[in-house]
């Protein structure tokens, strides 16, 4: 048995340098291997042709640069969403979901293998928490979407809206946008990345204290913590006036706006009654509402998990907007492909 390789998607741009310093190395050709990593892309130590033939062999027995490997792509000829099956190096498999808008394109990344939050209409809890993503793992599934997407094409947007919970992830999540964000690193505005969050307020308030100009958008789903605990468990623990709250510290703190997502589950969360609640609960606030229509997903025990129909979500809209809530209903990509919010637990093996 070797010693075991330093896995440098982990490790900061900074980090680096200070690695090759321990190698004897200087700071140069750390920049050399990062610009590799993160800007072309490159999966092969042997690519690297400006590093000497002896460094390349010494990196090659020290480090490693993959941290995922592709197992599958998928098109949607609908819409020409991706989505694609990536593996981890110890086995797990994961999704990950590229969106093409007028904007650019966006992918949509997983924090966590599973989840542990058990939300009542979400399909990547099914099986409970396996694990954490490290940084490098969250940062290789932005490489290989942008890689594997097509000549000339870039990732322009990231949302943290796969599976699991970023914020029970929180050390590695704030790696991750640290280096995505980095000049060195992937170099993606923080105003360019979504983070979403069901709502854990005491994480929301640390968070906060970070003043990383992200969007954070914050799983709201009901107006009063009776419908809401039903459909999301972790409401027991952050009833809505403690995320509320944080909400307050958010916009106070970091001086931006909140999106609060709403999903419309047919007969539980989408009646008038709700939609008016749901006004007056949020009006003033500095926040935007996008609704969700819920995405049907094929598993035992989610036969109660429909859309409902047209009218019903024109009409939840509607009071919402004459309410003077900015409010938008979330387009469906994908859904072709399974590759729409809540389908991200599919077994593979
Ligand atoms: N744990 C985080 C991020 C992952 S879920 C969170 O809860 O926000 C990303 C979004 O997809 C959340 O708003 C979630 O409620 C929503 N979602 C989950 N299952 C869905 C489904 N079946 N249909 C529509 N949206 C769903």
């Amino acid at each position: 048995m070797g010693k075991t390789k330093k896995m440098l998607k982990d490790y900061s741009p900074g980090e680096i340098i200070a690695l090759f310093k321990d190698l004897n190395e200087p700071s140069y050709r750390a920049d050399q291997i990062t610009n590799w990593i993160y800007k072309k892309k490159t999966l092969n130590i042997d690519e690297m042709t400006n590093l000497p033939v002896y460094l390349r062999e010494k990196l090659k027995k020290e480090v490693n640069i993959n941290m995922l490997t592709i197992k599958k792509k998928l098109v949607s000829p609908k819409d020409g969403t991706v989505k694609y099956l990536f593996e981890t190096l110890d086995g797990e498999l994961l999704e990950c979901v590229v969106m093409k808008q007028y904007y650019g394109n966006t992918v949509c990344i997983s924090s966590q293998i599973g989840c542990g939050l058990g939300c009542l209409f979400c399909a990547s809890t099914k099986g409970g928490l396996v694990r954490n993503l490290t940084p490098g793992e969250m940062l290789d599934q932005v490489i290989l979407a942008e890689k594997y997407l097509g000549e000339e094409e870039k990732i322009n947007n990231i949302v943290v809206m796969g599976m699991g919970e970023p914020l029970y992830n929180l050390n590695n999540l704030i790696r991750f946008l640290q280096t995505a964000n980095d000049a060195k690193g992937l170099g993606i505005s923080l105003r360019n990345i979504t983070v979403s969050t069901a709502g854990i307020a005491s994480k929301i308030t640390e968070f906060a204290e970070e003043k990383m100009p992200v969007t954070l958008a914050v799983s709201l789903h009901a107006p009063d913590d009776q419908t809401r605990s039903e459909i999301m468990p972790i409401n027991k623990k952050y009833p809505l006036k403690k995320v509320l709250d944080s909400c307050e510290t958010y916009i106070d703190r970091v001086g931006r706006q909140i999106t609060f997502e709403y999903i419309l589950l047919a007969g539980i969360n989408d009646s008038n009654e709700k939609a008016y609640k749901l006004a007056h609960l949020i009006q003033g606030r500095l926040c935007h509402v996008n609704l969700i229509p819920a995405n049907q997903v094929d598993h035992v025990g989610m036969e109660g998990v429909r859309r409902p129909d047209k009218k019903r979500i024109n009409d939840f809209f509607e009071i919402l907007r004459k309410n003077n809530i900015s409010v938008s209903i979330r387009k469906e990509q994908g859904e072709d492909i399974e590759g729409a919010c809540g389908q991200l637990r599919r077994r593979h093996l």
